[in-house]
């Protein structure tokens, strides 16, 4: 009789990752990856990108054709998971299918936080995470003259750049001092603030959207919680995401921000294992619990259980690194830029190429880089391998930063 298989829930960069890099590993079992999605497993960065901007078609975004799947023996199923029998090691699927397994791997994602407005259920109030989220607005476009985004995160800001540079009048809205201020430096915050507003995008810092008016067809304006009123006919929310914890809460594994598992990517119960946007893990690196919305995160969590699961277990230790696209602009962040104590600049900010290294206790723990490719690599190569170099060093234009790297 055949074995149970290792069975991975979620067929987005995580899950896609984990059953390649397996059978690139040589695991010869079955692998079963459940895609709750009506599309091949697909890229979600250019969705707020190069493939909202209207260049590509849907199979540029697809990781592998169908054929893949076939070749490599991934059962890709097209189904959701319902809930997990743990002692029984069964998993059972909205379509009333069951599933033994093995190992059981939750990469589940995360899913947008939905707004609880007047109007917020208007067709023209839309979010975007997904491929199909993305086409309705691809769509939409090509048809509004003026959207309001609400919250100035990266996906917001991503998705203003676009629409600014296709005509459309543009309007964010930011309860927050600053864009990206969760993510980014002040520094950062500050160069893009002016470079959207330079492109004509208007951002409302410090006050909320209170409600969407209708027009009786469709979307009319917002009202703000200083009193304004903004007219437009689209309106796109960018207020961040939740973690898909329920099903692993359900079947009683610890969650909380995430789905709880250690320095190994393993919950409290031996036979699965958590990855990607959903987990919440125990990071060595930075002594405390993390959950990470990157492709960086999801793909090198995939492999690192993918070793474990074909007997080269180690303990997670990817250093973080991303990337936003806004308008002309690339920002790299390599490290985790969060509780710094210093902020150094190298590069040149009027000239749109600077990085901010930043340091906590006079080590460093980030970088971010505005078109400066350069320098994230070199933070991606030193900060993987816990190197730094002294704030005098990082402001020295003169000072070779590759020889650095040794
Ligand atoms: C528009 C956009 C732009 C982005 N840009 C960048 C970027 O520039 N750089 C970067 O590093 N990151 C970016 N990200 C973040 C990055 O895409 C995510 O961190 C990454 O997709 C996480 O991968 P994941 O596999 O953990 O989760 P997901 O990609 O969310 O995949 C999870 C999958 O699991 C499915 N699922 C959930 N529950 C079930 C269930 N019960 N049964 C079956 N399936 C289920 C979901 O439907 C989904 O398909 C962006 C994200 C978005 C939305």
């Amino acid at each position: 009789m055949a074995k149970p298989p290792v069975v991975i829930v979620g067929a987005g960069h995580a899950g896609f990752q984990l059953a390649s890099s397996l059978r690139q590993a040589g695991y010869a079992e079955p692998i079963f990856l459940l895609n709750d999605e009506p599309h091949l497993p697909y890229q979600r960065p250019p969705l707020s990108k190069a493939y909202l901007k209207g260049g590509g078609a849907p199979d540029s975004l697809m990781f592998r054709p169908d054929k893949f799947y076939r070749d490599q023996n991934i059962e890709l199923i097209a189904d959701r998971a319902a809930a997990i029998d743990r002692p029984a090691r069964k998993l059972s699927l909205a379509s009333g299918a069951a599933l033994e397994y093995e190992h059981l791997v939750l990469a589940t994602g995360a899913r947008n936080r939905l707004i609880d407005l007047p109007n917020a259920n208007l067709e023209d109030v839309l979010y975007l995470r997904t491929l199909d989220e993305s086409e309705v607005l691809r769509l939409r476009l090509a048809s509004r003259r003026h959207v309001v985004v609400i919250g100035a995160g990266f996906i917001g800001l991503e998705f203003a750049a676009t629409a600014r540079a296709k005509g459309l009048e543009v309007d964010v809205v930011e309860l927050g001092a600053r864009v990206m201020a969760r993510a980014v430096t002040a520094e950062i915050s500050e160069f893009f603030q002016n470079r959207h507003a330079e492109a004509g995008i208007r951002i409302h810092f410090g006050v909320q959207v209170t409600s969407i008016e209708s027009d009786g067809a469709g979307v009319a304006g917002v009202s703000l919680s200083d009193g304004r009123h903004i007219a437009a006919d689209l309106v796109v929310v960018g207020v961040g995401v939740l973690p898909n914890v329920e099903l692993a809460g359900a079947a009683g594994l610890p969650v909380a921000s995430g789905i709880m598992v250690g320095e190994h990517l393993l919950t409290s119960d031996p036979h699965i294992s958590a990855i990607g946007d959903c987990a919440l893990y125990a990071s060595e690196r930075f002594g405390g619990s993390l959950r990470l919305e990157s492709v960086q995160n999801a793909t090198d969590h995939a492999r690192c259980v993918a070793a474990r699961l074909t007997g080269d277990t180690k303990v997670y230790d990817g250093l973080p690194w991303f990337w936003s696209d806004q308008g002309p602009d690339k920002l790299q962040i390599a490290g985790l830029t969060t509780g710094y104590d210093r902020v150094v600049v190298r590069g040149d900010r009027t000239q749109g190429a600077f990085s901010a290294f930043c340091y906590k206790a006079d080590r460093l723990v980030g970088i971010e880089s505005v078109n400066r490719a350069g320098d994230h690599m070199f933070g991606r190569r030193l900060l993987a391998a816990n190197g730094s170099i002294t704030p005098e060093q990082a402001m020295d234009a003169g000072f070779d930063l590759k020889a650095a790297l040794g």
